[in-house]
């Protein structure tokens, strides 16, 4: 397993929905010095899945044990690329501008990837039909695979853009950050991807440009 060791600080997944947290992980995104990556190799990969709660620790001990290096390089540059389609299209329909066609393209071969692998299976009790016996489909043999974080997550960003709560998807709003969350507040009314953060950094600011004002004054 490649990467060595670390203690990597835990991913702040404020978003409410993990495509959304995905999009996320490559921070900084429009700050002018350049973004910064979060996803710096498959480790960080599935620590994000585990985190988002989409993986089992016992699932990802599996991969980390049975993934070579090149299999996780070659998943981790897919993952980005499906990342950056995603965060093309999600920040194309918050600004109401269309997303350079490649992108749709990527997501169309991400897309198609995650339905090609999964399997129909006969579940005794379902959770959506009162816990009738029915058919779902699941990962199945493919549950092993080093692409399995990329399905799910290709996965996730396609239930999230073909479903009515991408009207709720909005950016934080603080310029520099402009992560993306689901605004699920009443009103919808959410401002920042979190409060303790980017919500206390702009109060600040703008308290301290009261202070300037006052003095210029
Ligand atoms: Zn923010």
């Amino acid at each position: 397993m490649p990467g060595a060791p670390k203690t990597a600080k835990p991913f702040d997944l404020c978003a409410g929905h993990p495509a959304l947290d995905f999009v996320n992980s490559l921070d900084n995104r429009f700050r002018a010095d350049g973004p910064l990556e979060l996803l710096a190799d498959y480790r960080d990969l599935l620590r994000f899945m585990v985190q988002s709660k989409l993986l089992g620790t016992q699932q990802v001990r599996v991969l980390a044990k049975s993934v070579d290096q090149d299999a996780a390089a070659r998943a981790l540059q897919s993952a980005r690329e499906l990342r950056e389609a995603t965060a093309a299209a999600l920040y194309g329909s918050v600004d109401r501008r269309p997303p350079p066609p490649p992108d749709i393209r990527a997501l169309e071969r991400h897309f198609l990837g995650a339905a090609r692998h999964q399997e129909l299976q006969w579940e005794p009790s379902l959770e959506n039909a009162n816990g009738r016996p029915g058919i779902a489909w699941r990962w199945g043999r493919f549950e092993s695979e080093p692409e399995l974080p990329v399905w799910m997550l290709a996965q996730a960003a396609s239930d999230l853009m073909t479903s009515r709560d991408l009207g709720r998807v909005r950016t934080c709003g603080a310029e520099t950050c402009r992560w993306l969350f689901l605004d699920t507040s009443k009103n919808h009314t959410r401002r920042w991807c979190n409060m303790k953060i980017c919500g206390n950094r702009m109060k600040a600011r703008r308290f301290q440009a009261r202070l300037d004002e006052g003095i210029s004054r």
